[in-house]
């Protein structure tokens, strides 16, 4: 029987999104707009051994999906040990990354013989001047190409896109029809304005009902997918069958069934998205703290845990960048590429 661990408002620690890098090879606008960055010291980056020791308190605890991401997780060097031996692990019944896929044609074969069971690639046009602008970066072949790389090996792959209203959202039945080729499930998520994203602003965010609108102009009647899941998006069917997803996390925010938290490259444990203060477990693992002081930590931590981080917002009239640039600098964990998402 697998341990429950419940915060205050009874949402189990479940699911645990782990970033090996805060480092990215894109610039997209909505999560790294600025020019220049800090960067988590590289002494503090948790080793292979050290993510193994925490992750195994974690599943202690009752955790049982990990998702890798970065920063882009693929500039990890050696991922694919790292995802090897956390596969060894059956008590993780779930283990994906999220790839912004530049260095996903290379890694693709790796990624599947080590052993990690989904994979999700971020991909918000199939513009190539759009996706310049977008991440400041010429590399859309590169991420097309891993995308056919991928699918036949990663089937069930996962296409997520921001959709930025008067950037990309006219390329929404673009991007369904795409991901359909490669037999991709795609989900549409609505502009957040997580730490970090300085440019974010409402009258960007394209609301669910409008995408689902836009989509049923073009192909007809669309029907909820009818499911019980705490997965960030909720899934449709259009007229002939296929499924995509919405995750509406900016107007209509999903806190009340959240089990997500973040662990960062260092070490920072963070229990939402727009948390301002995380729990430092690399001092506790690098210092005298043993595997049950750290699983004392957690459990006292998550019990206590109240964050409705996204609901919050959105019932805040003040809906300014969440943190200004001079915190961001002195604080870089608060930002979404330190966050992973
Ligand atoms: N670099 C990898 C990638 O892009 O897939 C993994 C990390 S990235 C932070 C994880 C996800 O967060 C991506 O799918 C990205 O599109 C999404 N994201 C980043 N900033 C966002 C924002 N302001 N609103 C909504 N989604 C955002
Ligand atoms: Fe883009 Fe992901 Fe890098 Fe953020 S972390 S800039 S979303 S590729
Ligand atoms: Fe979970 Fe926080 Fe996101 Fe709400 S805002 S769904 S509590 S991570």
């Amino acid at each position: 029987m697998r341990a429950v661990l419940l915060d205050a408002f009874r949402r189990p620690l479940r699911n645990l999104r782990l970033s090996v890098t805060d480092r990215c090879n894109l610039r997209c606008s909505y999560c790294m707009p600025e020019k220049d960055y800090v960067w988590l010291p590289r002494e503090n980056i948790l080793h292979f051994e050290e993510i193994e020791r925490l992750v195994d308190v974690f599943l202690d605890l009752g955790v049982d999906k990990v998702r890798l991401t970065g920063g882009e997780p693929l500039v990890r060097r050696d991922l694919p040990a790292l995802i090897a031996r956390l596969a060894a692990r059956p008590r993780i019944r779930d283990l994906a990354m999220t790839t912004n896929g530049v260095l996903l044609a290379e890694h693709a074969e790796a990624l599947a013989a080590a052993g990690l069971h989904r994979l999700t690639v971020s991909l918000d046009t199939l513009h190539h001047d759009r996706f310049r602008d977008l991440t400041r970066a010429d590399e859309l072949d590169r991420v097309l190409a891993g995308i056919a790389t991928a699918a036949p090996l990663f089937p069930g792959l996962k296409i997520d896109t921001v959709v930025i209203r008067g950037t990309n959202d006219d390329e929404m039945v673009a991007l369904l029809e795409f991901g359909r080729q490669h037999g991709a499930e795609v989900r549409f998520i609505e502009y957040m304005d997580v730490a970090g994203a300085t440019h974010w602003s409402w009258d960007r965010v394209m609301p669910r009902a409008e995408m689902l609108a836009r989509l049923e102009r073009h192909y007809g009647p669309i029907a909820p997918v009818r499911e019980v899941s705490s997965a960030p998006a909720d899934r449709y069917r259009l007229p002939d069958g296929a499924v995509f997803g919405i995750i509406s996390s900016t107007t209509e925010p999903f806190c009340e069934d959240c089990d997500r938290s973040r662990l960062t490259a260092d070490g920072m444990w963070y229990l939402c998205l727009y948390a301002t203060s995380g729990i430092d477990l690399r001092r506790e693992l690098r210092g005298s703290g043993s595997p049950g002081e750290l699983a004392a930590l957690i459990r006292s931590t998550w019990g206590h845990r109240r964050d409705r981080g996204a609901e919050q917002r959105l019932a805040s009239r003040d809906r300014a960048p969440l943190i200004p640039l001079e915190r961001l600098r002195r604080d870089p964990h608060l930002e979404m590429h330190t966050r992973g998402g």
